[in-house]
């Protein structure tokens, strides 16, 4: 009777690396699924994409909530240029996928790192540092780099052929690019990009805003912190205001119940939502988000009335626009 085929679960990002991965263990009679985590920083948009192009089956799941927000806070390796904590990002990914591994019967785990490409996350040494903190590190195997890597659990036991894998590393895509060729790889994103943590100012905000929080922060103030302008006004009050009408209906799909929805009624201007997290808004926070919500109106230097909607009532304020230096006080 012929042997059932070998079964691996492939980080995927949705990039050329990893379906290059894919294919070689394919070619190697692995039977792949890909896997593709989420959270509020990242989606599975290029990987949706991908999945669809090249038919494969791909799992997503979100990472979970308590866990990422602790790496967050406290990262055990540190932080890469920005809030990006990418060791114990990617380790607590592997660690999830390898939860799963066990859990739905899979062999071993595969990811499309190439050792070398990216200076700091894909060094031996932050190679090693993942294995370690994910507990999986004998189960993942990167095809890519394979040959330049110490052998792995599925190599050790013949379920893959260490001999059919690549020895790729450095940061020239110049391989990976006649294999896509060969292989008739035609369509894929481009590489990096799209990880908000590793932004300047997009990190900026969300040290702030955590710092505010702190243990409440959550997931959804992560999203929050995606869309509009934001001002972190007194008694730990958050202000947001959105830049267009996409951001403006964007906010009213994010609003909870307990919000305050703040828009002008007599000129055109945003959509603005307030909250404050373990307290009612106060009067005077009232009085400066109007203000603030006027500046971005079409007031043309006279009063603006704006509207704030709470679940239980309406409260017209008509209020002249802030100055410039009063939003820079207060904006994150
Ligand atoms: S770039 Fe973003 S998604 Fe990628 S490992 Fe770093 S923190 Fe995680």
């Amino acid at each position: 009777m012929k042997n059932k085929p070998p079964k691996a679960l492939l980080l995927f990002s949705g990039g050329l690396d990893s379906l290059l991965a894919g294919e070689i263990l394919r070619r190697n009679n692995v039977q792949i699924t890909w896997l593709t985590f989420t959270t509020p920083f990242f989606s599975a948009e290029k990987s949706v994409s991908a999945a669809r192009l090249y038919n494969f089956p791909l799992i997503i799941a979100p990472l979970p909530e308590k866990a990422y927000i602790d790496v967050l806070i406290n990262p055990p390796h540190g932080f890469g240029k920005h809030m990006n904590p990418c060791i114990d990002c990617h380790a607590l990914m592997l660690k999830v996928a390898g939860q799963m591994m066990e859990e739905r019967g899979y062999d071993f785990l595969a990811t499309g790192e190439v050792l070398g490409e990216r200076p700091k996350s894909q060094t031996s040494a932050a190679l090693r540092m993942v294995d370690a903190a994910s507990g999986y590190a004998d189960y993942i195997l990167r095809p890519l780099s394979a040959k330049l890597l110490p052998a792995t659990a599925p190599e050790r036991e013949g379920l893959v052929n260490r001999e059919n894998l690549l020895s790729i590393s450095g940061r020239s895509r110049k391989e990976q690019m006649e294999l896509a060729k060969k292989w008739q790889i035609t369509t894929y994103p481009s590489p990096g990009g799209g990880c908000p943590l590793t932004e300047k100012f997009f990190s900026l905000k969300l040290r702030r805003l955590m710092e505010a929080f702190k243990e409440h922060f959550s997931f959804y103030h992560a999203a929050l912190l995606r869309v509009g302008r934001h001002f972190l006004l007194p008694q730990k009050t958050h202000l947001i205001i959105g830049r267009n009408v996409k951001e403006n209906k964007r906010l009213i799909q994010l609003r909870l119940p307990s919000m305050l929805l703040l828009h002008p009624i007599n000129v055109k201007g945003p959509t603005a939502l307030l909250y404050s997290h373990d307290a009612p808004v106060v009067m005077e926070n009232l009085e400066i988000s109007a203000k603030f919500v006027a500046r971005y109106s079409d007031h043309e230097n006279s009063a603006v009335r704006i509207l704030i909607t709470s679940p239980e009532d309406r409260l017209n304020i008509v209020t002249k626009p802030a100055h410039p230096a009063e939003l820079e006080k207060f904006r994150i």
